[in-house]
């Protein structure tokens, strides 16, 4: 029986989580659980799975508090965006394992993060991530020549620039194949959460940034590949279902029975693989560059994100200004060096320097 805390338990990770615990009483006992934006659905949870007062913790502060003093076997980290890095860290340090949703606690923090993981401390809840992790398992590391991303392409896949410039924030929280999520939706749409993912599979895999490819396969069935140095290409399939990931990071090193259906091969499958124009979506090009760079510019790449993309549903940004501000934000950061303190540091700076940005716009 393992021991598992779920932070960001209200959230789209967290719920699939707790239906994974509910499916598997044997194997797993929720032992904490924090939330930050809707109370009454916390405190629903906190009934039903009969948790004390002081093991359901609101925020991410106290959300890492928790993280450091129960000492769970798993860590499921579903809190939304940088506001993780502390209960990540928190995690690792008290040894737990940590089943990553919150990959912006890792891009961010970097080394900081990777530094103190053990071997396969760190399972990763982000479905790219995830079949990567599993097609690995068919050779060692230095046979590997290429990680191969796919992306759904969002709700704008082949469009052009001019398409993009009238884009609505309803039009962009239509994913055509994942619910999640409104930051992480309008991250699928603009391609900032694909190069996002670019950083991560780096800081994850050790893979440098130039064999990092993304392809474009609308279907979201093959979630990733690695290619060898043989010319063989391994490929994870599943359904479009997080608790594939999430089940897996779970059970690792063994797979959890039944954590998703199987494809159905009696019917008739197509799925379709195509170049990503990098040109149109400039966030992944972007994101190699931010990533190559270090330090604290993947810190900067995010927080100016977060910011133009909250001003972008409120209206006060178009959605082709979202990269446009972050490449701005980019060209004006001098790199820190990378300390915890030296991240919050560039994030506040980069929120600043984005919200006067888009004042002036
Ligand atoms: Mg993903």
């Amino acid at each position: 029986m393992r021991t598992v805390l779920v932070l960001g338990s209200t959230g789209s990770v967290g719920t699939q989580t707790l239906d994974l615990i509910r499916a598997n009483p044997d194997k797993f006992k929720l032992v904490g659980i924090s939330g930050n934006s809707n109370a009454e659905l916390l405190a629903s949870q906190k009934i039903e799975f009969s948790l004390p007062d002081d093991v359901v913790a609101v925020g991410p502060e106290k959300a890492a508090e928790l993280a450091a003093s129960i000492g769970a076997d798993v860590v499921v980290n579903g809190i939304t965006g940088s506001a993780g890095l502390a209960a990540t860290l928190a995690s690792l340090k008290a040894g737990s394992r940590l089943a990553l949703a919150n990959k912006e606690s890792l891009i961010v923090g970097g080394s900081l993060v990777t530094d103190i993981a053990g071997q396969g401390q760190i399972q990763p809840v982000d479905s790219e991530h995830s079949a990567i992790a599993q097609c690995l398992l068919s050779g060692g590391p230095s046979e590997v020549s290429k990680l191969i991303l796919t992306a759904s392409g969002g709700p704008f896949r082949n469009w052009t620039r001019q398409q993009l410039a009238n884009v609505t924030p309803e039009q962009a929280l239509k994913h055509p194949t994942w619910t999640m999520g409104k930051v992480i939706t309008t991250n699928s749409a603009t391609m900032v959460n694909k190069g996002l993912e670019v950083i991560e599979a780096h800081l994850l895999f050790g893979v440098p940034f130039d064999q990092i490819a993304v392809t474009v396969h609308r279907q979201s069935i093959v979630h990733s590949m690695v290619e060898f140095h043989d010319g063989s290409v391994i490929a994870q399939a599943s359904e479009p279902d997080m608790k594939l990931a999430i089940g897996y990071a779970m059970g690792w090193p063994e797979r959890l029975s039944g954590s998703t259906r199987p494809l159905d091969f009696t019917k008739v499958q197509s799925w379709d693989f195509e170049p990503l124009d990098e040109d149109v979506f400039t966030a992944v090009k972007l994101a190699r560059q931010v990533g190559k760079a270090g330090l604290t510019f993947p810190a900067v790449y995010n927080a100016a994100n977060e910011e133009a993309v909250e001003a972008f549903h409120n209206g006060k940004l178009s959605f082709l200004g979202i990269t446009d501000t972050i490449e701005a934000v980019l060209d004006m950061h001098s790199a820190e060096v990378l300390s915890l303190d030296g991240v919050l540091a560039a994030e506040t700076w980069a929120r600043q320097a984005a919200n006067s940005l888009i004042a002036k716009r």
